[in-house]
């Protein structure tokens, strides 16, 4: 089922404890759509200056299932950009700046071949613009948002109309906490659904994710607690977000049979429970390759036959 995102393509400014990179390329969409691309055609909505460098256009060609036709480079316009800081951890990370530049501008032009995708993802961007790409779509059916501490403070009224139309959402835990008010992650995770979305996946970064499913008619929810893959090498882990949601969405895109797309198809609210919880496994994988180098460059190498052995070898770790 076709799949498409929206976000932002980024000029990123990334330092760890041990190194640093400069000028590299990053953004929501970025990640999302490389990381999905291992799994499903994936369409790219975004908006550049024309700063960009062409050595970060080149990156993107590398990724062949990544249809471009919807990167706007923009005459006049500077790219958005974003610099942090990791702290000793590796799991906390400090914002040095952003820059929206471009991305506070008119949003991108959704190509018409683009307006019948099914799959919508909407990476962090400012959810005025999320809202505005959403109703360009003709009938989508799966719509999910990712969102993050700037929004949360700075647009809470669009991005609370934004839940409201939305079937999932993924965020961080500290983000849950910001938004509800809530400590307790499962606690958050229901206030959350409270505002819209049918499920809410909270990531806790080297602790794994959440996921937290209001099934239709059902009183209670369903839970699903997943660990990170345990890596022992983590460069940046910029973008594992991202790559997270672009393995979850790849595999939701391509494991349901189209008979499930239509929104239930009276059979029940669509992607089930275990559906989403398969998703979030390949999303976790993904993920763990995305933090072994900075930027793309280990997802640039990356062969589909990586991830399954690592799908394989996680699925053995998680069995009691
Ligand atoms: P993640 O590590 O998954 O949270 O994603 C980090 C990526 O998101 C970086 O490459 C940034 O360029 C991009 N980014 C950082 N802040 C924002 C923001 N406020 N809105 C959209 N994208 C952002």
């Amino acid at each position: 089922m076709s799949l498409v995102v929206t976000g932002t393509v980024s000029i990123d400014t990334v330092a760890t404890p041990t190194s640093r990179a400069e000028g590299v390329l990053g953004g929501s969409c970025t990640f999302f759509a490389a990381a999905a691309s291992f799994f499903t055609p994936v369409r790219m909505v975004a908006v550049v200056g024309d700063d960009f460098p062409e050595h970060h256009a080149r990156v993107l060609e590398r990724f062949p299932a990544i249809d471009r036709r919807g990167l706007e480079r923009r005459a006049g316009a500077r790219t958005f950009r974003w610099g942090g800081r990791y702290r000793e951890n590796m799991d906390q990370r400090d914002t040095l700046f952003t820059e929206l530049n471009v991305i506070a501008e008119r949003p991108p032009e959704v190509p018409p071949a683009f307006r019948d995708s099914r799959l919508v993802f909407l990476a962090n961007t400012h959810p005025g613009v999320q809202a505005a790409m959403l109703s360009a779509f003709e009938s989508p059916s799966l719509v999910v948002a990712d969102t993050m501490d700037l929004w949360i403070s700075t647009t809470p009224k669009e991005l609370r109309d934004l839940l409201a139309r939305v079937d999932g959402l993924v965020l961080n835990y500290d983000e849950a906490e910001q938004l509800t008010g809530l400590r307790n992650t499962v606690a958050a995770a229901r206030r959350v659904l409270e505002m819209g979305p049918r499920f809410v996946v909270v990531k806790k970064g080297e602790h794994g994710c959440i996921l937290v499913c209001r099934d239709k008619g059902a009183a209670d929810v369903s839970i699903a607690a997943l660990p990170a893959y345990p890596s022992e090498r983590v460069v940046d882990p910029t973008g594992a977000g991202d790559s997270f949601a672009g393995g979850m969405m790849g595999v939701l895109a391509e494991s349901v049979p189209a008979a499930d797309a239509p929104r239930n198809g009276g059979r029940g609210p669509w992607p089930a429970f275990d559906t989403l919880r398969r998703a979030c496994v390949a999303g976790t994988v993904v993920a763990s390759f995305t933090i072994e180098a900075f930027s793309l460059d280990r997802l640039t190498t990356l062969r589909r036959g990586e991830i399954d052995a690592r799908l394989e070898e996680y699925a053995r770790m998680l069995r009691v």
